[in-house]
């Protein structure tokens, strides 16, 4: 565990001496949105889906409306951001779960409780699984957790940080003892690194700043010239 802890702050260090320090909102946003918008980014990329937060929140007035809405016009509001029945059923499901629960659209109770219990009470909802939950727990609570998507599931693997094909079982070995304050900025470089240089196949290991951290049997040195930068970050974005 210990070594575990050290090589995570190690790793740490030298994706911040490539990326910096990533920027946070002065203002976290609240719970409700940053779950409809991590529902809304399941299977596309940042900029789509954030397309399709943004014709959400400007197509309906307030959550209580998409209740009552029809599916179709909900389904069209959000096309960009791709499997729109699917995602548009869950934000459907967890809206009117919620007004019916507390008699108004909010998850702002699960700022009282800890990391496990909140995570627990947001994968009850459809759709919702430990990826969203957590990504509400980091972006809109502040919690120093790491979720993991499928860059962070491959890198960590690589790296050695973990041993685990499935991101969900990825997420509680990573997360068991988790060096605080840094999660966000892991998270968040991980990613960039994911996008850029740490990709599914023929990783560019040459250019890579954790290269001599990674114990990846599979490394490829060879000049990859598709290394591109992509830089939004939705998740940081919502509000
Ligand atoms: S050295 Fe290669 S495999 Fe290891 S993290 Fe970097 S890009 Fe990925």
């Amino acid at each position: 565990m210990k070594e575990k802890i050290e090589r995570i702050r190690e790793i740490n260090k030298c994706l911040i001496k490539r990326y910096g320090i990533p920027p946070r909102p002065e203002e976290l946003p609240a719970p409700v949105d940053m779950l409809i918008a991590t529902i809304l980014s399941q299977n596309t990329n940042d900029n789509n889906s954030f397309k399709a937060y943004k014709n959400l929140r400007s197509r309906f007035s307030s959550y209580d409306e998409i209740i009552t809405a029809k599916q179709s016009i909900l389904e069209k509001t959000i096309l960009s951001a791709g499997l729109t029945q699917q995602k548009a059923s869950a934000i459907k499901n967890f809206l009117k779960t919620i007004h019916s629960e507390k008699g108004k659209i909010t998850l702002d109770y699960i700022a009282g409780m800890g990391n496990e219990k909140a995570i627990e009470e947001l994968i009850r909802f459809k759709g919702v699984g430990i990826k969203t939950a957590s990504c509400v727990l980091l972006f809109a609570l502040g919690r120093n957790v790491c979720p993991v998507d499928t860059h962070v599931n491959r890198i960590t693997n690589r790296l050695g940080l973990v041993k685990s094909s499935a991101p969900d079982k990825t997420y509680f070995l990573l997360n068991d003892g988790f060096p605080r304050r840094i999660a966000h900025q892991f998270h968040t470089n991980l990613i960039k690194l994911g996008r850029e240089i740490c990709k599914p196949s023929r990783p560019s290991c040459a250019v890579c700043p954790l290269k001599k951290l990674c114990i990846f049997e599979e490394k490829n040195f060879e000049f990859n010239n598709k290394t591109v930068r992509k830089d939004f970050m939705l998740l940081d974005n919502v509000g």
